[in-house]
């Protein structure tokens, strides 16, 4: 297999979809019903249940279930999109679901001070740090925050939505260039490779809890709110859509969201999108819902 595709097919996104445990009030509440998902892991599949008797099947490309650790995610997750911004190619990585379903926990935030609980975020820095040198090497981090179509610098990573990853790496011209007529490398002339810079960029994204589509004024939200996180989202299934097609046109002008990952779509770049759910059958409609974002994705 080529080490530099992320996939079966390049510019493809890859999904994955975790399951947050039952919480505290889960338990209680719905003590008496079953949990509306089922995964099995080892066969990539996750189990919707439809009623009592009847279920529909998904299949993804992971499937993590309610006990996999923070760990375990990254390195399924994320580990193989920062290798390639390691080596100069762009990743992606982007969580999708319902408010409550551990979005943010999956994709954590610098400043986690439990080790076990750290994030994607955090463990990408550490990844990035281990392998680049400071004297020649640079990391700019930043932050931005997406709200209502305008994009907003932030210096508070608590209070992020976006947070951008900028590595430039100088590779030595280690090896020698030299010419092959005759294969006898030490009689020939030799001579340096110019140093070579390769950038990449990791892009994580926390994305608008899924509920809040088209359901303006449901949970405290304006209309115009409402509005606004359907722009972006819709363009960016869009995207993700044409991608999993191969179309040589992915509409990235569409809204803010897109723009700012239009070169992180296609070509060599890698992305991972998660889709966390939770158990709980009051919540089966918007877990659908987000399975089948996660479905047209692949
Ligand atoms: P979201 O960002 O999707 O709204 P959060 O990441 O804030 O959801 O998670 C909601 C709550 O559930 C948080 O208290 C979080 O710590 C907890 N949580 C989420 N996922 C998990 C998990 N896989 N294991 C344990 N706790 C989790
Ligand atoms: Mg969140």
């Amino acid at each position: 297999p080529n080490p530099l595709c992320f996939s079966s097919v390049p510019g493809r996104v890859r999904v994955a979809v975790r399951l947050r445990p039952r919480n505290a009030e889960e338990s209680v509440a719905d003590a008496d019903f079953a949990d509306c998902v089922e995964l099995q892991p080892e066969l990539k599949r996750l189990k919707l249940r439809k009623n009592n008797w009847d279920t529909d099947t998904y299949e993804f490309d992971e499937v993590l279930t309610e006990s996999a650790s923070q760990k375990r995610v990254y390195e399924v997750v994320a580990k193989p999109v920062v290798e390639g911004v390691l080596d100069g190619y762009n990743g992606t990585i982007m969580a999708y679901g319902q408010t409550g379903t551990g979005k943010t926990y999956t994709l954590g935030r610098l400043g986690e001070e439990d080790t076990a609980n750290r994030g994607i975020m955090v463990r990408a820095m550490e990844d990035i740090l281990a392998e680049v040198s400071p004297e020649i090497d640079s990391v700019l981090v930043s932050y931005l925050q997406l709200y209502m179509e305008s994009l907003q610098d932030l210096l508070d990573p608590t209070n992020d939505n976006i947070s951008i990853v900028h590595v430039k790496r100088t590779v030595k011209g280690r090896e020698p260039a030299h010419s092959s007529d005759n294969g006898n490398s030490t009689s020939m002339a030799r001579s340096l490779r110019p140093p070579l810079i390769r950038k990449g960029k990791l892009v994580v994204v926390d994305l608008a809890g899924s509920e809040r589509i088209d359901k303006s004024g449901s949970d405290g939200h304006t209309r115009e709110e409402a509005k606004s996180i359907n722009l972006s989202l819709s363009a960016l299934g869009k995207c993700i859509n044409a991608l999993a097609e191969n179309s040589a046109h992915v509409p990235v002008r569409d809204s803010k969201l897109t723009r700012l990952l239009r070169d992180s779509f296609g070509g060599t770049a890698r992305t991972s999108l998660v889709i966390t759910v939770g158990p709980s059958p009051r919540h089966r409609g918007e877990t659908a819902s987000t399975i089948m974002f996660g479905q047209r994705a692949m």
